[in-house]
């Protein structure tokens, strides 16, 4: 399972991302992003591109391995906290 700390990063750095170009709240946070917490307030219904195993049970299975699209994502999420420190 993806190992997520729920900094909430990813849902505050949207922008660029065009499925959820509509979700932007215009400073590139997600509308759905509860602000307090760092949780996804449509968790249970969140857009595909949301959900790491969803995606990759769509669109990856046949190129990498799960552990490897995990890698994928973690080096995103390592890269967003690196820029957040700066
Ligand atoms: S950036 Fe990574 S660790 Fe942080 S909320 Fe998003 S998926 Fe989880
Ligand atoms: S829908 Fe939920 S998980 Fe997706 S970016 Fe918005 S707050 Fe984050």
């Amino acid at each position: 399972m993806f190992q997520c700390d729920c900094c909430g990063l990813c849902c505050r750095n949207i922008k660029g991302i065009k499925l959820l170009a509509p979700f932007d709240d215009g400073s590139g946070t997600c509308v759905y992003l509860d602000r307090e917490n760092n949780l996804c307030t449509v968790y249970g219904s969140r857009p595909l591109v949301c959900n790491v195993d969803e995606m990759y049970d769509a669109f990856f299975r046949d190129k990498m391995t799960r552990e490897e699209f995990y890698a994928l994502n973690y080096d995103a999420c390592k890269k967003l906290k690196r820029q957040q420190k700066n």
